[in-house]
């Protein structure tokens, strides 16, 4: 055996018998197949793995050098388990990112002495949420074949998961996908990327109403239990663990480029609903020694006044010039509550149960203070973001979309002497040409494979804000072959 793969034989091992548990602990127990096609756990809760899976400085030098799809694999491997045989993983995470337009998947630039963009955006629609995506379309089709199953995906966006997702989706046989996003309300480039996917699988939905009210649509659609049983309904929402697990793999390959598991790093991530900086916590659980997590925010900044000043309180949701990250509550949060309460799944469920009522979480001092040592809160608004990819332009002659600037200006501000940071690079920067105009004065090109964007056809439909006309199209939509 290859000796790179050394070791991969234990991890396997360890994570055989991966189960997963609800946040919440009333739901029951599921292997990662059941959590794949769950989503949310039946108590309302987030699953999580039992245990972390276990990487020794040994094992984690055995991964670097290997392809990024490799080094995936074996990473996602553990949480697997014995629900897919390594062997179809292992093609499946081929499959995922053979399509991705940079060779190394998620190339790593340094701009600045110990500041580098880990680049999560050569994914088919430009953002990272594709890495998690790309995959997850896959795991469906080989979960749903071996079950002898079909779903219907049925989501809201407000833009760039609508269209990761449809991306993901299209095409695949044993799952339709509908997509409801808010006429008039999304950018050019993120509807013409949901709209312009020709596949037989894909219904896309204008909605006459905002964001809040497609994802009512979908809401009322999930508790309609006949409806949801009728059409088999299914989500592949950021709290989908799947998800997170695809994630972590990134961080693995980007700290280990810098030296890991001999040097210790730090991330700074753009955050909304904290899924991707979830993921890197979870990595150091798994033996990556990352020494800090700054957590970038916009405006929206419940995460960083929490972090300041343990208020993690409601407020209005505003837009900003990074709506990936306008956001009101950041669900994965949960998960990070869980851990640090000691895994405690009542006093976790009660937190969350009194947060709903009163619109403030309550979380002991001595808690709020352990998360505090690993985690740094950072937030700016739209005129500092304009400002510093200006600068970032300026002086490494380098162009971050809004979000992705946030996260460096985060790891300037925030970032620990002495540790090169990883900076999540989340999104394109020709995903928000308006927004580099006004930063630099002109718009970037979209890259090869999007440049005929603006010429292609658009499919989608029209429905007022009604739920009966809404469940009707989805349920035409599931039928249609019947
Ligand atoms: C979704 C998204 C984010 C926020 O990620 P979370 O995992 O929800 O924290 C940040 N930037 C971009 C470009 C995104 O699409």
């Amino acid at each position: 055996m290859d000796a790179r793969f050394r070791g991969y034989d234990e991890v396997l091992l360890t994570g055989l018998h991966m189960k997963y548990v609800s946040t919440r602990g009333q739901g029951a127990k599921k292997d990662f197949a059941g959590v794949l096609l769950a989503g949310l756990a039946s108590d309302g809760g987030l699953y999580m793995p039992e245990s972390w899976p276990q990487f020794s400085a040994a094992e984690l030098r055995a991964l670097r050098g290997l392809p990024y799809a490799e080094l995936a694999a074996r990473v996602i491997a553990p949480f697997v388990g014995e629900a897919i045989a390594f062997g179809d993983l292992q093609a499946m995470c081929r499959r995922a990112y053979a399509g991705f337009a940079h060779p190394a998947v998620v190339p790593l630039v340094q701009l600045d002495s110990g500041v580098f963009a880990l680049e999560l955006f050569h994914g088919p629609t430009l953002a990272f949420k594709d890495l998690a995506l790309q995959l997850a379309g896959h795991l469906f089709e080989h979960v749903l074949a071996a079950r002898g199953e079909r779903v219907c995906i049925v989501g809201a966006t407000s833009g760039d998961t609508g269209s990761a997702a449809i991306e993901a989706m299209a095409g695949r046989s044993r799952v339709d996908i509908t997509i409801l996003h808010p006429e008039g309300k999304t950018s050019e480039v993120q509807r013409r990327q949901m709209t312009t996917v020709q596949a037989s699988n894909v219904l896309n939905i204008a909605l006459e109403g905002n964001f809040d009210d497609c994802q009512d649509m979908v809401k009322a659609m999930f508790a309609d239990v006949p409806f949801r049983n009728e059409i088999s309904l299914s989500a592949v929402n950021s709290i989908n663990f799947a998800r997170i697990a695809a994630q972590i793999p990134y961080y693995f390959a980007a700290a280990l480029a810098l030296g890991a598991p001999d040097r210790e790093v730090a991330v700074a991530v753009p955050t909304g609903n904290f899924g991707n900086v979830l993921a890197a916590w979870a990595a150091k659980q798994m033996g990556v020694p990352i020494g800090k997590f700054i957590v970038a925010s916009n405006r929206n900044d419940i995460l960083h006044r929490f972090l300041a000043s343990n208020d993690m309180s409601l407020k209005p949701v505003e837009e900003s010039l990074s709506p990936s990250m306008d956001i009101g509550v950041s669900s994965n949060f949960e998960r990070l509550l869980f851990e640090f309460l000691g895994r405690d799944a009542a006093l976790t469920a009660q937190t969350m149960a009194d947060f709903r009522v009163t619109g403030k979480m309550a979380v002991a001092e001595d808690v709020w203070r352990a998360v505090r040592r690993e985690f740094v809160g950072f937030h700016l608004d739209d005129a500092g973001t304009l400002a510093e990819i200006a600068r970032t332009y300026r002086e490494a002659e380098y162009l971050a979309d809004p979000h992705t600037a946030i996260g460096l200006a985060a790891a300037r501000e925030c970032a620990p002497v002495g540790l090169p940071v990883i900076v999540a690079a989340t999104a394109h920067p020709a995903k928000f040409p308006d927004a580099i105009e006004r930063a630099v004065g002109f718009r970037p090109a979209l890259p090869p494979h999007l440049s005929t964007l603006y010429e292609r056809e658009e499919r989608y439909v029209t429905a007022p804000n009604d739920f009966e006309q809404v469940k009707g199209l989805v349920r035409n939509f599931a039928n249609r072959n019947i």
